[in-house]
């Protein structure tokens, strides 16, 4: 193990990532991120931000993580990072921080953007508060990812720049572009780590 002296950029087999720790699943994403093969780090603070060399964006609540992302003085700074190319994954609420635009979303609701998609929130929530169900992803193998659906958004639609990595009854549930990736639901909850090592690898890419 490197020591902590050592910048979060030089550590390339086992890349520092940050899980942003303001609400949500934030343990989840430190499990699954180290058994990717990552090193997880909690991010509270801009000085945390600056720290490592990606971000997890977790699933909870995206109104309350948009207020106190303001709060603590975090949502400028990420929107600077996302800008200048850092690596960020987003799972349900944190998909939907990472979307230009968003439907159904408070009217004082910040999100970080990154992804030109416009997501709406509670999509399958509304229908279903919470299934599971097979989701094949373009570059998992090995078979279908089980999705965790809980009051889970949907991708209305995406820009240009966007590339739909998978559909689920009809509706995009996984989106990547560039070194931005999000899900509709929670691989950190599932004990597959397919995804969290996907993102690893686009951090080491990257
Ligand atoms: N419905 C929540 C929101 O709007 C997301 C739910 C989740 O992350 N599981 O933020």
């Amino acid at each position: 193990m490197t020591t902590s002296s050592i910048p979060a950029t030089s550590t390339a087999d086992a890349p520092v990532i940050g899980v942003l720790a303001l609400q949500g699943d934030v343990r989840e994403h430190l499990a699954a991120l180290t058994a990717a093969g990552a090193t997880p780090r909690q991010v509270r603070r801009p000085e945390e931000l600056a720290e490592v060399a990606a971000l997890v964006i977790p699933g909870g609540e995206s109104t309350t993580m948009s207020k106190l992302a303001i709060i603590f003085g975090l949502l400028e700074p990420l929107r600077d990072r996302v800008r200048a190319g850092m690596p960020v994954y987003g799972t349900c609420a944190g998909m939907i921080m990472l979307a230009d635009k968003i439907l159904d979303g408070r009217d004082d609701q910040e999100t970080i953007g990154g992804i030109d998609m416009i997501v709406r929130r509670n999509a399958f929530g509304r229908q279903n508060e919470s299934f599971e169900a097979g989701v094949d992803i373009q570059g998992i193998e090995d078979g279908p990812v089980e999705g965790v659906f809980i009051r889970a958004p949907w991708v209305e639609s995406v820009g240009g720049g966007a590339e739909v990595l998978a559909t689920f009854d009809g509706h995009t549930v996984a989106v990547r572009q560039g070194n931005v990736l999000a899900t509709s639901f929670h691989p950190e909850l599932t004990g597959d780590h397919r995804v969290h090592k996907l993102f690893v690898e686009m951090v080491r890419r990257a």
